[in-house]
């Protein structure tokens, strides 16, 4: 069986979509709506698209219609779940996207610690409904990131050491799948499937909503930056290397290069000076944290120390003010396992160059919890890294893509060869088939066999794709 030639929205009969349109309970938008041009930006402006549809879904039934309708139209088909994909594989150009942006209740169980998260969630969505439980569902570093891309990738952040990956956390989910079909997928039920979506991205069908099991971490942990000089970033690094690699699971603090920004909260003495940051979270026995830090704050003086008591979602949020949507977005990651001296000397020549206020260069650790999960229970592959690795060129004008993009590719040219290979899918941009397939390494061929099963014409191909390949075919 061959894969169908994609035919634009501009061959459709009007008729034929105001019949889409009339199935939906949301809406149907399209070029020279008044809404349009809102609704088709996502999170990174560098992504300039036109899709024909967009079909904004209230409920899973307006979901299987637009899936119906793409796949029985030969559209190209996009999911858009919170927009915030760095390589925009939210949207498309010309075809349907699925706008799952008015999905977005949460409900939690308080006896069973559960949280249910429809598909179009924002993570704020998440942290708003569980903290007055005192309980989270370990996510990433900010906000404003859509669960479905977030958790169906993989999901890094600050309780990745203590409880695991987003989907480590995953009990089941409700998929409408290429077919059109309605199923639930868990270690019960269809578990093929759901070993394929933990990790393996938005390749099997539309997610509409997500089952989390919530962690009892309170309402108030230990946390926030803490900013040094950059002459100090060598001690500080090895420093951070060490203990992250040792301490105990619950202090977790993701280690990155930023330059400070212009804004009141700095002291003006510190504004645009370059400087090493980690950003740290301790969800233990609060009387402990003081001492936890005593060892950390002496490892050298720092220029600006904002730890201390603070609710998780203000944690969360931090940093949604300094990376709003709109900005122009380049990345290039990598896992890494070993962060030798070398590497560190490396990184510190790069700091030093950093070419805009945003750009930065983060890594996040993914042992402990993450660790103790093997490398084929989940379609994620890269269990025996130590650390994610980002490098992020950003800018709000787009004159300076240029200097910023060239900054980052070439920082990751220089450090790639000491990475592990292979880069966590949802920090990529749009690199090609040897990058997804370095992403997955071995699980790649299992991966390519469930999407034959759910999805043998590739209708879910806006993503770090997996092919549905002859050989899996029955
Ligand atoms: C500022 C910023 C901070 C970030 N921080 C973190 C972090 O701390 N930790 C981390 O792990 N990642 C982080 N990321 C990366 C993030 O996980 C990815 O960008 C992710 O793709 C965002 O998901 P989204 O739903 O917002 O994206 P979208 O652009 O909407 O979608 C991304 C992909 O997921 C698919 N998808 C989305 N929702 C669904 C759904 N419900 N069903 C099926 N497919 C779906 C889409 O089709 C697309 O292929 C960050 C990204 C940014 C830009």
């Amino acid at each position: 069986m061959s894969i169908q030639q994609m035919i634009s929205t501009n061959e459709l009969d009007q008729m034929v979509v105001e019949k889409l349109a009339s199935q939906m309970r949301g809406k149907l938008i399209q070029p020279g709506d008044e809404l349009y041009n809102e609704a088709r930006k996502v999170y990174n402006a560098m992504i300039e698209k036109r899709p024909g549809l967009i079909a904004r879904c209230t409920n899973t039934a307006d979901v299987i219609a637009a899936v119906n309708f793409a796949r029985e139209n030969n559209l190209l088909l996009a999911v858009r779940g919170g927009g915030h994909n760095g390589a925009g594989l939210g949207t498309c150009d010309d075809g349907l996207v699925i706008d799952l942006s008015e999905m977005r209740s949460v409900r939690v169980d308080p006896v069973r610690h559960e949280v249910r998260v429809e598909g179009g969630c924002v993570w704020g969505d998440v942290d708003h409904a569980t903290h007055p439980f005192g309980l989270a569902v370990p996510t990433g570093f900010i906000s404003s990131t859509g669960v479905g891309g977030l958790t169906l990738g993989g999901g890094v952040g600050y309780l990745t050491r203590k409880y695991g990956l987003t989907i480590d956390n995953l009990l089941s989910v409700d998929i409408v799948l290429a077919n059109g079909s309605f199923v639930s997928a868990s270690a019960e039920e269809n578990p093929d499937l759901f070993w394929a979506i933990r990790g393996g991205g938005g390749n099997f069908g539309v997610v509409t909503s997500f089952l989390f099991q919530g962690a009892p971490v309170g309402t108030i942990v230990y946390g926030g930056p803490i900013f040094w000089p950059l002459e100090h970033a060598s001690k500080v690094m090895r420093f951070w290397r060490d203990l992250i690699l040792t301490g105990p699971e619950e202090l977790n603090g993701w280690f990155g290069f930023h330059t400070v920004p212009p804004v009141d909260m700095f002291p003006q003495e510190h504004h645009l000076k370059k400087m090493a940051v980690i950003t740290w979270c301790y969800t233990g026995d609060m009387d402990q944290a003081e001492q936890v830090f005593k060892q950390i704050r002496e490892i050298a003086p720092a220029a600006m120390d904002f730890a201390g008591p603070i609710p998780l979602p203000t944690l969360q949020s931090m940093f949604d003010g300094l990376y709003p949507p709109g900005l122009q977005w380049y990345w290039n990651a990598d896992y890494v396992t070993d962060l030798s001296d070398e590497v560190i000397d490396q990184h510190i020549r790069y700091a030093n160059q950093l070419p805009s206020v945003h750009s930065t260069m983060h890594l996040y650790p993914i042992n402990g919890a993450a660790r103790r999960v093997g490398n084929h229970e989940t379609a994620w592959s890269y269990r025996e890294a130590n650390f994610v690795q980002v490098i992020v060129g950003v800018d709000p004008d787009p004159a300076n893509n240029q200097r910023t993009i060239a900054w980052s590719k070439e920082y990751w040219r220089t450090l790639h060869p000491f990475s592990a290979g292979g880069a966590y899918v949802n920090m990529m941009m749009d690199e090609g088939q040897d990058r997804v397939k370095a992403a997955y390494r071995n699980n790649y061929p299992r991966l390519a066999k469930v999407k034959t099963k759910f999805d043998p014409q590739n209708l879910f191909r806006v993503n770090q794709n997996i092919q549905p390949s002859e050989e899996n075919r029955d």
